[in-house]
């Protein structure tokens, strides 16, 4: 695999460097978090290891700026600490997956190989149906430029949608994946809850089946 690394501190960089080389792989290193998109650009790297903590620009933000770029290399990213934030953050800015410092290069090998299989496939952070683009991890949503403020189970019906684009949803299919099992089943809380949010994203927004349910105008 060709692996680019993007580490800072020398011994950790030429660890990883002859460990990789080792097992076989073809890895590029480079301790600058602003060089990742560029260089990413240049060569057709299977996968990517990113140390989060670096000078300048952090391995979230190189992250983010790849996945913006609609680059889907896998990442693997590297945390300082066992911080939950940190790993939220990390896979939230469109990481992979993370190893916590210090690991075995055995297992920094076993999760390369399981990345390299899935390939750059389109993962996108966040969802896009024509118009509409939803951050789950926000939990922010627009409508071309304009962003439109939701409730809380408005964002959960609405998310529900955006992950099911142009599928006839029945109403009991919307209250099982945006309510809890303790909100008593009815079903005109789905109708009031859809109106609300034609109001606040436009009236188009959905298509009203009749008999069916609603379905994401994509
Ligand atoms: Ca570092």
């Amino acid at each position: 695999m060709r692996v680019l690394v993007v580490e800072d501190e020398p011994k950790m960089a030429a660890l990883l460097r002859r460990g990789l080389v080792e097992e076989g792989h073809a890895p590029d290193v480079t301790a600058q978090g602003e060089e990742v998109v560029w260089l990413v650009e240049a060569h057709d790297y299977d996968a990517i290891v990113l140390d989060v903590m670096l000078p300048g620009m952090t391995g979230f933000e190189a992250c983010r700026r790849l996945r913006a770029a609609g680059i889907w290399t896998p990442v693997l990213m590297l945390t300082a600490r066992d911080a939950v934030e940190d790993r939220v953050a990390g896979l939230d800015a469109g990481a992979d997956d993370y190893l916590t410092k210090p690991f075995s290069l055995e297992e920094l090998f076993a999760r390369l190989r399981a990345l390299g299989r899935r390939g750059d496939v389109e993962r996108p952070t966040e969802l896009v149906v024509g118009e509409l683009r939803l951050d789950p991890a926000s939990r922010r949503v627009w409508r071309g430029e304009k962003e439109v403020r939701l409730s809380p189970k408005e964002f959960a019906l609405m998310e529900t949608f955006m992950r099911r684009p142009g599928q006839v949803l029945s109403r009991l299919q919307l209250l099982e994946h945006a309510w809890d099992f303790a909100y008593e089943n009815r079903s005109n809380v789905v109708d009031v809850y859809v109106r609300y949010l034609r109001q606040k994203l436009g009236s188009d927004v959905f298509e009203t089946v009749r008999g069916a349910g609603y379905r994401l105008a994509a």
